[in-house]
């Protein structure tokens, strides 16, 4: 099995060190990374500036390749041709932070899984709980023993088409760890804080700061699974469709001639071609 990892804190980072010592164990391992710290960045395709690639070692030694490029273009880099053998496996990670609930689109490390899920390429993104995003220090054995046993898993279930599996894992000592939780994503309760302040020209600027969040820790999430010190892993698609608010729309009153715009869509499409169109989608 070969396997591409990659991660969002950068190619430096020791949790991803961490997970390619891990999947070495598993499969062949490439490793494409960003050459610095994307963590928030969210899923990206950089389309109006080139990417540049250098190979570099990682601090084992092993051989990698890092880019200017986000976590996502790192990964369809490598799957899109860079690398030479065809990819089986994407795995992101070890981010020290979790990444629960609402954090998913905005996290290097998920989004990365998300962009192997484009290539029709199983992923998983793996962080541990710990709390705090600088690097130094953190112990990431257990999550790197988790991500392991997670893609031996991998290897006796195939995953459904079009899911990538979201896990994070509690920083506890081991004999703390109750087990694994499947979960759904779960609630963040976001703290940040907008600080305005001036440039040394006088020139106001802003900083989005604050706090960590914390999450609401409800039973059958990611955030209770957490909390209760299990290992949660979510199963995670890229098809954001709200299906229950799609089925009730079509009663909404679509249909009312008042609501078409005069022109725009009303000149293109007549009403029952709109109506047509939305028995369509709400059609399974
Ligand atoms: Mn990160």
């Amino acid at each position: 099995m070969h396997i591409l990892v990659t991660n969002d804190d950068g190619i430096t980072a020791p949790g991803l060190l961490a997970l390619v010592q891990a999947m070495r164990q598993v499969g062949e391992v490439s490793v494409i990374a960003p050459d610095h710290d994307w963590s928030g960045g969210g899923h990206v395709k950089t389309l109006k500036r080139p990417l540049r690639v250098r190979q570099v070692k990682l601090a084992d030694g092993t051989a990698a390749l890092t880019s200017d490029g986000a976590p996502s273009d790192c990964v369809a880099l490598g799957v899109m041709g860079l690398l030479p053998k065809k990819v089986d496996l994407i795995v992101s990670g070890i981010n020290p932070m979790a990444n629960l609930g609402q954090d998913v689109t905005y996290s290097g490390t998920v989004t990365a899984a998300m962009e192997g899920i484009i290539w029709h390429i199983p992923s998983i993104a793996v962080s541990l709980d710990a709390g705090r995003s600088d690097l130094g220090d953190i112990d990431y054995d257990m999550a790197a023993r988790v991500a392991r046993f997670v893609v031996r898993t991998l290897t006796q279930i195939q995953l459904p088409k079009g899911i990538f599996l979201n896990v994070n894992v509690p920083y506890i000592p081991v004999d703390h760890l109750k087990g694994i939780r499947l979960t759904r994503q779960g609630q963040r309760v976001y703290r940040d804080r907008l600080d305005k302040r001036q440039d040394p020209r006088g020139n106001d600027y802003y900083w989005i700061g604050g706090d960590v969040p914390t999450g609401v820790p409800e039973t059958g999430t990611d955030v209770g699974a957490l909390a209760q010190g299990y290992v949660s892993i979510t199963p995670l698609q890229l098809d954001l469709t709200a299906y229950s608010t799609l089925s009730s729309m079509a009663v909404w009153g679509w249909a009312q001639e008042d609501m078409l715009p005069v022109n725009g869509i009303a000149d293109a499409l007549s009403l029952s071609q709109i109506v047509a169109g939305l028995e369509t989608a709400v059609t399974p």
